[in-house]
């Protein structure tokens, strides 16, 4: 049996439960041990020690069991997340979308367009913002089930579930177009960023190693058509 502590009402209520069953203890070897009417008398006393020292302990060893838990679910999130933008990492992203194999759809890769310039003019704390928009960005255009993630440096990826390769070209459009409208701001200067997109079906025939691929090379193509655009992988 494993007791998880996940809120502080949890921890109170282990430390009055073990108090609880300390003090019942006490007062059950009291009558077990000592003859009946020295127990009697020493029953309040006792109750009282067994109090005093139980209650803190108790309180303290669910303290800790709490903050252990907390630690656990911190570490789960921190190995399937990406620290800066708080998407899924591309080992979860995979595996989720592996788990998910009874809804087809599509997948939207997306890289975004001379990244490495925001970098080299304005500072890696410039870039770095620029990830963090467009990861809130892609976020706001998922559905409860749908799954977003960062998979590469600048590069991004969503699994559109039960979606078409036609819906999921006319969402890899509007996200494309909603990017183009929302620049960042730095230093008073206003930055366009722009990103370029392919999208694949997936589906129970192939891997999903394979669909990245053909998302990938899609991606390749809207870059050497000349970026800031959407292919369909064929
Ligand atoms: P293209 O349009 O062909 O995609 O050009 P690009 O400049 O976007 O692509 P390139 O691969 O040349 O550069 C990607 C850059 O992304 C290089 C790398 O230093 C930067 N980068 C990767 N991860 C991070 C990060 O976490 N933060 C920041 N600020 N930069 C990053
Ligand atoms: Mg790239
Ligand atoms: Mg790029």
């Amino acid at each position: 049996m494993t007791i998880r502590l996940r809120t502080i009402w949890d921890v109170r209520a282990f430390s009055v439960t073990l108090t609880t069953l300390v003090m019942i203890g006490t007062l059950g070897l009291q009558y077990l041990l000592i003859e009946p009417d020295i127990a009697v008398q020493i029953r309040w006393p006792g109750m009282l020690i067994s109090f005093i020292l139980a209650a803190p302990v108790s309180y303290f060893m669910g303290l800790r069991m709490y903050e252990i838990h907390r630690l656990s679910v911190d570490v789960k999130h921190a190995a399937k997340h990406d620290g800066l933008t708080g998407l899924l990492n591309r080992h979860a992203f995979v595996e989720q979308v592996k788990e998910m194999t009874q809804h087809p759809g599509v997948l939207i890769m997306a890289d975004i367009d001379h990244f490495k310039r925001f970098n080299d003019q304005y500072g890696h704390a410039t870039g770095d913002l620029v990830l963090k928009k467009v990861a809130q960005i892609f976020l706001s255009f998922c559905r409860a089930d749908d799954l977003a993630a960062r998979f590469g440096g600048e590069e991004f990826m969503i699994f559109l579930p039960d979606t078409s390769l036609e819906d999921g070209l006319a969402v890899a459009e509007r996200l494309r177009k909603r990017l183009g409208r929302d620049p960042i701001s730095h230093e008073g200067q206003s930055l366009p960023i722009t990103a370029s997109f392919g999208v694949a079906v997936l589906d129970q025939t192939i891997q999903i190693e394979e669909v990245i691929d053909r998302a990938d090379s899609a991606l390749y193509d809207s870059k050497h058509l000349g970026r800031n655009r959407v292919s369909a992988a064929p």
